[in-house]
C-alpha cells in the first residue's frame, strides 16, 4: 500500500516525541467561533496535521480530537489553559485515525475521559498500522499499539454536559463507519472531524461513498446554518459541505462511468482524473489522494472494497 503524506509524517514526529522534544510554537490556529467555542485549525505540514478544537462549558471543557503528534496537543492544552482553569472533563476522537488520537494521552493525564464510537476503540492499535508499509519500525509500531483508547464508546448518540451546556456526539458513516459529529447547539457550531474537508481531496481508504453522501445531505438539511469545522482545511459553511459533497458524488458517477466501459486501474484513473480535478485545481492534497480516491471508489462500486470490521454492539 502507498502511504500517504500525512501518515509519513508521523514515522518522524512519533521519533521527535520518543526524544521529547521541548515544545514550541503551535503549528495550529485557534480560532473563536462562539462562546466558549474554538477551532484549532492546523497547517498541511506541521505537526498538528489535523484540525481540532474544544468548548468551555460552566463545570469543565471537552476537546474534540487531538492531533497527530503529543507535541501539539500539549500546545493546545496550554492554549486552553491560558482561557480556563477548568478541568478537561471530556476527549471526543472523532474517528480512529492517528492524525485525530496521537495526543490522548496527553489530555488522559490531564484527567480527560475519552469518548469515541465504538468501533474507535476497536480499531484504533490495530487499522492504523496500516498507514505503514512492512516492516514497521518497532518504535511506531510500539507507539500505534499504545494509542491511548476511548475510555467511553457509544453506538448511535450520546449526550455530554458541562452544567447547563450540552455537546450533542451523533454517529454518522461514510469515512470510516466510526465517526462522530459533536454539535453544539447554542452556539451553532458542528465539528465534523473527517466526514468534511474543505477544498482538500479526502482520504478514502476506509469510505464508503454512498452513506457518506447521505451524510452530508443531513448534515446540511440538519445545521444549515451552522459554523462547520472540518478535519482538514479552514472554516467551512454550507456551501463548503456542498461542495465536498458533489465531489463524491461526481467521483461516483465518473468511476462508474469509466467501469462500464470496461476500464481499470491507471487506465480508469487517467480517463477520470482530469474531469474530476476540473474546478478543483486549487484543492490541497491532489498528490496524496486523488488517485487512490478513484481506485478505492472502484474497488467499493464493484463491490471489492475492504473497510474495517465493526465491532460487535452492546446488548
Ligand atoms: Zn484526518
Amino acid at each position: 500500500m502507498k502511504c500517504p503524506r500525512p501518515i509519513l509524517w508521523c514515522i518522524s514526529l512519533i521519533a521527535l516525541a520518543a526524544s521529547s522534544a521541548a515544545a514550541t510554537a503551535p503549528d495550529f490556529t485557534l480560532q473563536k467561533i462562539g462562546s466558549g467555542v474554538w477551532a484549532g485549525i492546523s497547517s498541511d505540514t506541521g505537526k498538528a496535521f489535523a484540525n481540532a478544537g474544544f468548548v468551555v462549558g460552566d463545570n469543565g471543557v471537552v476537546v474534540i480530537d487531538t492531533f497527530q503528534d503529543p507535541e501539539p496537543a500539549k500546545a493546545l492544552l496550554a492554549e486552553i489553559r491560558k482561557i480556563t482553569s477548568l478541568p478537561i472533563r471530556f476527549v471526543v476522537n472523532s474517528h480512529y485515525h492517528i492524525d485525530h488520537v496521537n495526543g490522548n494521552d496527553v489530555f488522559a493525564a490531564a484527567g480527560a475521559t475519552i469518548v469515541a464510537h465504538r468501533n474507535v476503540r476497536s480499531w484504533m492499535r490495530s487499522e492504523n498500522l496500516k498507514f505503514w508499509d512492512e516492516p514497521i519500525a518497532a518504535d511506531v509500531k510500539a507507539r500505534v499499539q499504545s494509542l491511548t483508547l476511548p475510555d467511553v464508546v457509544y453506538d448511535d448518540r450520546i449526550d455530554l454536559y458541562l452544567g447547563t451546556r450540552v455537546l450533542e456526539v451523533r454517529y454518522y458513516p461514510g469515512h470510516t463507519g466510526g465517526d462522530s459529529v459533536v454539535i453544539v447547539p447554542d452556539a451553532n457550531v458542528v465539528f465534523c472531524g473527517d466526514l468534511l474537508w474543505k477544498n482538500h481531496y479526502p482520504n478514502l481508504i476506509d469510505a464508503t461513498t454512498a452513506s457518506w453522501v447521505d451524510t452530508l445531505n443531513a448534515l446540511q438539511a440538519n445545521y444549515g446554518s451552522a459554523t462547520f469545522v472540518p478535519g482538514h482545511g479552514e472554516l467551512a459553511s454550507a456551501g463548503d459541505v456542498s461542495a465536498f459533497r458533489q465531489y463524491l458524488v461526481d467521483l461516483r458517477a465518473a468511476v462508474n462511468r469509466v467501469q462500464e466501459q470496461g476500464k481499470s486501474g491507471s487506465a480508469l484513473v487517467d480517463a477520470v482524473l482530469p474531469g474530476l480535478r476540473a474546478g478543483r485545481e486549487k484543492w490541497a492534497f491532489f498528490d496524496d489522494y486523488a488517485k487512490d480516491d478513484i481506485l478505492q471508489t472502484a474497488e467499493e462500486l464493484s463491490g471489492h472494497k475492504r473497510i474495517p470490521a465493526p465491532a460487535a454492539p452492546s446488548r
